[in-house]
């Protein structure tokens, strides 16, 4: 078991495949001409799958993929085969432009549970916070896989004066749909134009909702990190994903492997690790896994507190999201 030095026991592993994406959302990726990780640096697929066996003999349970978006890499459905043969439940984050392309190979992998990014319902505002024109694809891709029976988690980052007037439209989603909308606090990386007075936290979004409906609280799974609810008589869930307004730090069992093989032990942690380097070279990276765990800091990777509104992003040291592996 891999465990930190208060106790946190760490079984789920997110592996980012890549930091390209063939989308820009500006709170993501920072700038147009971000420059992409070279291809020799990336995890190939033998490492990426030795590494997880690693990680899986330590207790890792559950593997998510992620990136930059997974399924952009041309070897996406040999990797999701492969590790679908570990005894882990696996599953992925992806903003599902390419997603139809792969629904055979995640019913072949049993992948039964997605989270698909998309943080408007309206075409025209998908483009400015993308700054590409693939709303349509994705929608129709959601509701292939609902009627495929996947179990479909929207992601909706809600930025105030941007998207935070669509909560009831994403909300009004779930009435008849089988979709589970997961809304998520705004967080700061570097370069992403994060400022604490666009962070819509829980406490107003949850506002937002009772105004029009009656809502009630859903049992959380273990180590949940978000905060599930559904709508009396709706079909489908939404849920909050708290992260500045209310972390969830005591919980965590989340390890992060970036694409290029270094391993974070928090999203807003300022050290990683480089595993892929001492990997190539044939030394036993588990010395360096559970130093890296051992070190990890208490709440929110040490760098600020739940009292949001005191950050300066310029102060946090981190790498943009897309290259950590949201
Ligand atoms: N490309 C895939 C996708 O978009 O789902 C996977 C990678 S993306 C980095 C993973 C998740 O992180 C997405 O749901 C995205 O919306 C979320 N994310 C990225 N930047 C964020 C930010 N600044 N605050 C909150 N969530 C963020
Ligand atoms: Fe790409 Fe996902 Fe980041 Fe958007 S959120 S730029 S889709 S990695």
């Amino acid at each position: 078991m891999i465990t930190d030095s208060f106790g946190r026991v760490h079984d789920y592993l997110r592996i980012s495949l890549t930091d390209n994406c063939n989308l820009r959302c500006f709170y993501c990726m920072p700038e147009e001409d971000y420059e992409f990780t070279a291809s020799s640096k990336l995890m190939r697929v033998e490492e990426i799958e030795a590494i997880a066996k690693i990680f899986v003999q330590q207790g890792v349970n559950k593997i998510r993929l992620t990136g930059g978006e997974p399924l952009v890499r041309k070897d996406a459905g040999e990797i999701i085969l492969r590790l679908s043969k570990l005894p882990v439940n696996l599953t992925l984050t992806t903003n599902a432009t390419r997603l139809h392309q792969f629904v055979d190979v995640l019913e072949r992998a049993n992948v039964r549970s997605l989270n698909i990014s998309l943080d408007t319902l309206q075409q025209e505002k998908f483009q400015i916070i993308t700054r590409r024109d693939l709303f349509g694809r994705i929608v129709e891709t959601i509701n292939l896989l609902i009627s495929r029976n996947f179990n479909v988690k929207v992601n909706m980052v809600v930025m105030k004066g941007l998207n935070d007037n669509e909560i009831i439209d994403f909300v009004e989603w779930t009435k008849e749909t089988n979709v589970h909308v997961r809304f998520i606090e705004f967080m700061p990386f570097d370069a992403n134009r994060w400022t604490s007075n666009k962070v819509f936290t829980l406490k107003e979004i949850i506002a937002v909702i009772e105004n029009k409906y009656l809502i009630e609280r859903l049992k959380d799974d273990l180590h949940d990190t978000a905060k599930k609810f559904k709508v009396t008589g709706h079909k489908g869930t939404f849920a909050i994903i708290s992260t500045m307004s209310a972390p969830f730090c005591s919980g965590c069992n989340r390890m992060r492997l970036t694409a290029d093989g270094k391993i974070k032990n928090c999203l807003f942690s300022k050290k990683e690790t480089d595993l892929l380097t001492a990997f190539r070279k044939g030394e036993d990276i588990l010395p360096l896994i559970y130093q890296n765990i051992q070190s990890k800091e208490k709440e929110l990777g040490g760098q600020f507190t739940k009292d949001f509104e005191k950050i300066h992003a310029e102060n946090i040291h981190n790498r943009s999201m897309i290259s950590i592996g949201g």
